[in-house]
């Protein structure tokens, strides 16, 4: 422990530990991010980060470079899977930036994490230690010990469980059932944008809703790329022997039979596909116990379906540095974090569940009923509704 401050480990170095190690250090707290990997690894697809997201990337110093790589879609678009006629389902760009102070971004993975990892880097080029994956953890006599799977026990005054949908550090303290494949899966690539038609190579985000998946498109890396992100109900997964596999693009074109010829040449155009399993968890009811707390994936893993998941981690990591910073006991600090973010935690996961419905509904079978449907559920005030009280939220401010 430095002076007064209480000496953090992080568990997990990925969106969510980078962010909360940044946002720790900035506030002069010992920190210390134990990552499994031998390197940090990032899937090579896309994210979106929404103006709530991109404000928890300012406060810690990451935005700006990872802005000027990213793509500020013009707006976002529904389309039914067959015969593309089209909503909008909101505008990005310029009228998020006035309405919310920052733009919603389409991001290269990589591109994430480094930019968060960029900004520990600065701060302290040796908090991340690699090829360090956590075993276990005891807490005694008002220290947290965190053994390695290598061996080697490090003693600190608190552990942040940043470890991911499968968390050591959630098995240790919630101690709940594991992760369940909910039926769904998604088929990944990345697209480079000349291998395009002309009227595909565009700066907005697509999302074809359909009776059993949906199919979601936007640019990256300054319209480099196009990333493809298709998702399909399957009772069981396909690929035993893990949760992601290469996929071979006949079962993917056959998932999506029937749907508009635009889908079909965005999987024809991908250099290659990846099939990937969803996982949930049941919402909890606690995020703290006692010297150590949940983060991220790790206590509110989600289908992406309102593309909150990273997001939502990020401001994670910055309220959990400022309840440290106003709170001096531990598990009054973790505490006052639980007490911030359980909630929106777990509205943001039932909302996402809630998508299923809009996403994939038999009405889309029918042109009327699908008229009806989407009229009702994706007008402007239920959008608002689904979507005004994440982006709105500041992490910078909101009460702890
Ligand atoms: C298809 C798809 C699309 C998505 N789209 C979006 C989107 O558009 N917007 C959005 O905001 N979110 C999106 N998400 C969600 C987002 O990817 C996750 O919410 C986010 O990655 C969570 O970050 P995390 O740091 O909590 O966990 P992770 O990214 O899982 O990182 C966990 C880290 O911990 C490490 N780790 C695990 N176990 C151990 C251990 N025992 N010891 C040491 N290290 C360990 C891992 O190696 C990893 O580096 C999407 C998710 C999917 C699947």
């Amino acid at each position: 422990m430095s002076g007064t401050k209480p000496h953090i480990l992080i568990a997990g170095g990925g969106i969510g530990g980078m962010c909360a190690a940044a946002a720790l250090l900035q506030r002069g707290f010992e920190v210390d991010i134990f990552e499994q990997a031998d390197e940090l690894r990032e899937i090579g697809a896309g994210i979106q980060i929404s103006p709530n997201g991109n404000r928890a990337l300012d406060s810690v110093g990451a935005y700006e470079t990872l802005r000027q790589l990213s793509c500020k879609a013009e707006r976002k678009e529904v389309r039914l899977w067959n015969s593309g006629k089209t909503w909008k389902l909101f505008d990005l760009g310029p009228v998020a930036i006035e309405r919310y102070g920052y733009p919603y971004l389409t991001v290269y993975r990589p591109d994430l994490l480094k930019s968060v990892t960029d900004a520990v880097m600065r701060l302290d080029p040796k908090a991340l230690h690699l090829n360090s994956k956590c075993a276990s953890f005891v807490e005694k006599d008002g220290k947290v010990h965190l053994t390695l799977e290598n061996g080697k026990t490090v003693t600190g005054d608190a552990l942040i469980g940043c470890d991911g949908v499968n968390s050591m550090v959630r098995r240790c303290t919630a101690n709940d059932s594991p992760p369940q494949f909910p039926g769904m899966m998604i088929w990944r690539g990345v697209i480079p944008l000349k291998a395009l038609p002309e009227r595909m190579q565009i700066s907005m985000a697509v999302n074809y809703i359909g009776p059993n998946g949906h199919v979601v498109h936007y640019p990256l890396r300054d319209g480099e790329i196009m990333n493809l992100a298709a998702t399909r109900e399957k009772p069981e997964w396909d690929a035993p022997g893990g949760w992601m596999a290469e996929g071979a693009k006949k079962q993917c074109h056959e998932d999506y039979e029937g749907w508009h010829e635009d889908v079909h040449i965005l999987i024809d155009a991908a250099p290659k596909l990846i099939k990937w399993a969803y996982l949930v968890r049941k919402p909890l009811q606690r995020y703290a116990y006692g010297r150590a707390a949940l983060l991220g994936d790790s206590c509110h893993p989600t289908l992406p379906f309102l593309a909150q998941g990273a997001v939502i981690a990020l401001e994670d990591g910055v309220v959990l540095a400022r309840c440290f910073e106003k709170y001096s006991d531990v598990e009054e600090a973790l505490t006052a974090y639980e007490r911030a973010r359980l909630e929106r935690g777990n509205r943001m996961v039932a909302g996402s569940n809630d998508m299923v419905p809009r996403f994939h509904n038999p009405a889309y079978r029918d042109p009327v009923k699908a008229d009806e449907y989407i009229d009702r559920e994706w007008s402007g005030e239920a959008i608002a509704a689904r979507y005004e009280w994440l982006f709105t939220y500041n992490c910078d401010t909101a009460p702890i």
